[in-house]
């Protein structure tokens, strides 16, 4: 198979992790006999230094013509420290979003047997967790309009929702839904907002076209509470972007790490693979960074934009091999694991590809 993939690693740890996302491709090819050939542009901080615009005209037409892209992180602390910077690195991340026409954020909640000790959560309660999280990404109150008061004392983020996001991302959920365990939650807020009323309507509507699909309707505050007391009982979670946001990451710790954790951005166009972990200044350029989410989310990329099962599979597998041998990077390693196996970005990436090989 003949595939172009844009490589944008961002900024921080995304540079890191992205290295061992493209390594894992380039194998994936070498072994499978497809010709992956790659690109490389700039976004977010890094675009900001060199040209002033955190999405460059290049990156975007690149992005629009290319079969697939993998994505790192942005962000900077001096933003981070800055709100009223009027230029800012997520600026980029929200634009290629709605430029590709990105409005359905797909996150597998995908449990290690291997972690179960790494999440801060109780064994018992986390083994056989299984998630597939749907999360609106191009509407809500991230995109909707922002003011500030003259004299700098009222600020107001306008939160709406349009019938067709809603059933656009309604649809996605319950096909996938056929293809699991055929169960829908929808989470909301629908007893106080009245965007959350809309979205209740429409999944409704949405849900009569799909009868072998039992659907669920949760108020966010219950979901991020069951999502730490019982999470096997969620499949498909369906939800609008700014809920999503926070439960997604709360979800990671399911995982064990933020490290571990994949997303796939698909829509209209070219599809966007990256990992749910930010740019993590705290970290970046020490080979502390854990590799794995990027290199899962290249094995989301094979799945989902290319429809090569078997070889993300073997990615995934490559991943398992390397924790079941003991291999930690310190985000995944607790008191037990022994000095010898706590590698670095850089060890722990080469392990994979040589798993796989
Ligand atoms: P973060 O995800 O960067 O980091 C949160 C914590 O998790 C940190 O302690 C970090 O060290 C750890 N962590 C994250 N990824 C890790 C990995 N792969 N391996 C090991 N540890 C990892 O979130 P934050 O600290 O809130 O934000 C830092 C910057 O990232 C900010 O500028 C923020 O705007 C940006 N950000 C970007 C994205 C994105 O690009 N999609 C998402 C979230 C935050």
């Amino acid at each position: 198979m003949k595939k172009n993939i844009l490589i944008i690693p961002g900024d921080g740890i995304g540079q890191e992790v992205t290295t061992w996302g493209k390594k894992a491709l380039e194998k994936v090819a070498e072994k499978y006999g497809h010709d992956f050939s790659f690109d490389e542009a700039i976004m977010g901080h890094t675009a900001i230094e060199a040209t002033g615009d955190p999405l460059p005209e290049n990156t975007l037409n690149k992005a629009k013509s290319s079969d697939a892209i993998l994505f790192g992180a942005i962000g900077h602390i001096k933003y981070d420290n800055d709100p009223s910077a009027k230029v800012r690195p997520e600026q980029g991340l929200l634009k290629i979003r709605k430029e590709l026409g990105l409005y359905a954020n797909l996150r597998p909640i995908l449990l290690f047997d291997e972690l179960l000790d790494a999440s801060s959560l109780k064994p018992e309660v986390l083994k056989g967790t299984d998630i597939l999280f749907f999360r609106e990404l191009t509407g809500d109150v991230y995109f909707g309009e922002k003011t500030r008061s003259d004299d700098q004392t009222f600020a107001s983020d306008l939160m709406n929702y349009h019938r067709y996001e809603v059933e656009r991302i309604a649809h996605k959920a319950y096909q996938a839904a056929q293809g699991r365990s055929k169960r829908v939650c929808s989470v909301d807020k629908a007893n106080v907002l009245e965007t959350s009323r809309l979205w209740r309507e429409v999944v409704q509507e949405v849900a009569t076209q799909y009868p072998d699909v039992e659907t669920e309707h949760m108020f966010i505050d219950n979901a991020a509470m069951q999502l730490v007391k019982n999470p096997k009982k969620f499949d498909v979670v369906l939800t609008a972007n700014l809920f999503g946001d926070i439960l997604t990451d709360e979800a990671s710790q399911i995982a064990g790490s933020m490290g571990m954790l994949a997303s796939a951005s698909v829509g209209d166009g070219t599809g966007f693979f990256e990992p749910i972990h930010g740019s993590a200044h705290d970290i970046a350029g020490q080979d502390k960074a854990n590799p794995l989410a990027s290199i899962l989310s290249a094995a989301l990329m094979l799945e989902i934009a290319f429809g090569l099962k078997e070889e993300a599979q073997a990615l995934q597998n490559a991943v398992s091999q390397t924790l079941k041998a003991g291999w930690r990077t310190g985000d995944i390693a607790n008191a037990n694991t022994a000095d010898e196996h706590r590698l670095g970005t850089r060890q722990i990436g080469q392990k994979v590809i040589d798993f796989l090989q």
